[in-house]
């Protein structure tokens, strides 16, 4: 028995003259999701390789900070440093830069985790002031 969106699906290609739609069978529908879930895991494990090769600095007091650059506003894309200087942020939702560099109210805020060694010389004299490391 279709269902009501089945019969729908049918009416209006009918009307337009198309051949009728056929619903994915249960093995197809078993077949895209199983994919789906390959795709996710391939991702998650690229992420988690990524994420072991990038910087990542110990700070002395048990936590862990990334290298993450500052984003300006989408009309430009950078802060004023126009995103070259890499800072040591902390890990977490609501990390701070060792600097005390903030994000403006229009910016974009903070890239993520990136491949490059922070570089923001404040960041890293505050680093060495907190007994941290690079890990
Ligand atoms: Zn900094």
């Amino acid at each position: 028995m279709p269902s009501p969106l089945d019969m729908l699906f049918h009416n209006m290609r009918a009307s337009l003259g198309l051949p009728s739609y056929v619903p994915p069978t249960d093995e197809e529908k078993g077949e895209t999701a199983r994919a789906e879930a390959a795709r996710i895991e391939g991702l998650r494990l690229e992420r988690e390789a990524f994420l072991a090769a990038a910087p990542r600095y110990a700070l002395g007091d048990g936590g862990f900070a990334r290298s993450e650059r500052l984003m300006g506003r989408c009309a430009n894309g950078n802060e004023a440093d126009r995103g070259r200087v890499f800072h040591v942020v902390a890990e977490g939702p609501d990390g701070k830069a060792l600097c005390g560099v903030k994000e403006g109210t229009r910016s974009v805020g903070w890239t993520g985790p990136s491949e490059e060694p922070a570089s923001c010389p404040k960041c890293l004299a505050r680093l060495t002031k907190l007994g941290g490391t690079q890990c």
